[in-house]
């Protein structure tokens, strides 16, 4: 651009404090506050200098609070935020793995708005303990004598083994070596504990009697780690726990089962494969069994610690429980979680994750065609949509071989591609999360809660609606 002309431009950018002064920018003052508005203002003008185009006053000033509304949407793009998932994947791990119930969000807001007696004992009226409000449930739903929790289920198995097994032999399968995810492996888990890892067996076959020929003065943990997240199948062998509690009592060896996913609820009155549940476990006669929170129990992010009292009390006196210990947000919701399952037969219409996996082909057909008819009521010419058979998963390295028969829309735009649309959707203000096959988006049912459905037509209609 000629020089000239670019002073005359240059006199067109208006003053920081005229651009402050519009309606538009005056409330998004109110939201984001005067400094950062001011500070991307300068920003933007700063840019605009440098690379200078042949604008008018009003046209400068329309660029810049277009580009000021895109730098605010960049930022928005960060931090926590709720997004629909419609992958049919139950228990995302990346998607924050289970929904909680009402009742869960309902006390989590009771407790955190306020006070609560999260160590407080309403009895005495003196000092209690975080654990108190659980563990009674927890007994009573398992059977076992006793109950803690901590942050998560690798904290869980990392403090049984440091309290029960410091610097002392834990023998395990080499069947059981599993890798948890996000390169977390359960023989690092062992090592940081400072437990000692003896591994026994092959890869598919480990014997009551590799158990009882590794055993010396050092040992003093069986270990037994469900293998939730893979399957060996083929020519396999495999110690049941009750055989493993018969060798740990005749040589006085504490028997620890991880069992991961930790179901409190048979999952075969659901249609689905039978999985050991934690009453089983406890009924077995495991002296510590540990699970997740929010894998197939549905609920937050935390780890159970059920079984004998006297080892428990063990592991309630580490003081790495302290650094474990989850916090009050957390024993809310897994306090009302567990309440719903004091009724089993309940539980699976209660608990959301349960629910979503229990949704029938019928169920599913319906929640399908209804979403359907929306985007095509009022996408019409913009998309062409069907609904799909789909197969869909629990996730969370829950139930691996299971595929549960799922349905989905699949859509097709027809100004746009398909690559595009999916980052549009994943870009949207509430993000929608979706699977592409044979050149079409996939928003499968099993994960997309029915109130949801005006958000996604309502996402489809800004990124198609308009004419391009
Ligand atoms: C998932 C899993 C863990 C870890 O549980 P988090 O709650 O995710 O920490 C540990 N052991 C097994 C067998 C698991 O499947």
């Amino acid at each position: 651009m000629k020089q000239f002309l670019k002073q005359e431009v240059l006199r067109e950018i208006p003053p920081v404090n005229m651009l402050l002064d519009l309606a538009e920018v005056k409330n998004l003052i109110e939201v984001y506050g005067r400094d950062f508005i001011v500070e991307n203002v300068r920003l933007i003008i700063g840019d605009f200098r440098k690379n200078i185009k042949l604008m008018s006053r009003e046209e400068i000033t329309y660029y810049i609070i277009k580009k000021l509304n895109e730098y605010i949407d960049e930022y928005k793009r960060h931090g926590l935020k709720k997004v629909i998932n419609a992958t049919g994947v139950v228990l995302h791990t990346n998607l924050g793995r289970a929904p909680l119930p009402n009742s869960a969000i309902e006390l989590i807001k009771e407790v955190s708005e306020g006070y609560s007696n999260l160590e407080f004992d309403l009895g005495a009226g003196g000092r209690g303990s975080r654990y108190s409000h659980i563990e009674p449930i927890i007994k009573k739903i398992t059977g076992a004598e006793s109950a803690m929790v901590v942050n998560n289920n690798a904290a869980a198995v990392f403090l049984c083994l440091n309290t029960l097994a410091n610097a002392k032999e834990v023998i395990i399968s080499r069947g059981q070596q599993v890798e948890i995810g996000g390169s977390f492996r359960i023989p690092d888990i062992i090592a940081r504990s400072y437990a000692r890892m003896v591994e026994v067996g092959t890869t598919n076959k480990t014997k009551l009697s590799d158990y009882s020929n590794a055993i010396t003065e050092e040992t003093s943990v069986l270990l037994k780690v469900h293998t939730s997240n893979y399957k060996i199948t083929g020519f396999t062998q495999d110690v049941p726990l009750e055989e493993l509690v018969s060798l740990g009592r005749k040589c006085n060896l504490i028997v620890i089962e991880d069992l991961g996913s930790g179901s409190l609820y048979d999952l075969s009155l659901i249609g689905l494969p039978y999985e050991p549940t934690v009453q089983d476990s406890i009924r077995n006669g495991a002296d510590i069994v540990t699970f997740s929170g929010d894998k197939l129990l549905g609920g937050p992010q935390a780890g159970i610690i059920a079984g004998k009292k006297d080892l428990i009390d063990k592991i309630k006196k580490n003081p790495l429980t302290r650094m474990l210990r989850c916090d009050k947000l957390t024993i809310a919701a897994l306090t009302a979680v567990l309440e719903l399952y004091m009724d089993l037969d309940k539980a699976a219409h209660k608990v959301p994750a349960l629910r979503m996996m229990a949704l029938t082909e019928e169920e599913l057909i319906y929640k399908a065609n209804d979403l359907k008819e929306l985007i095509s009521k009022s996408l019409k010419d913009k998309c062409i949509v069907e609904v799909i058979d789909d197969l869909d998963e629990v996730g969370g390295g829950s139930l691996p071989s299971v595929t549960l028969n799922g349905k989905a829309i699949a859509l097709e735009a027809v100004s746009m591609g398909v690559n595009t649309l999916q980052e549009k959707l994943r870009g949207a203000e509430i993000p929608i999360i979706c699977r592409i096959n044979k050149g079409k988006i996939i928003l499968n049912l099993r994960t997309i809660k029915d109130k949801d459905f005006h958000v996604i037509v309502e996402t489809l209609l800004g990124i198609l609606g308009e004419d391009i």
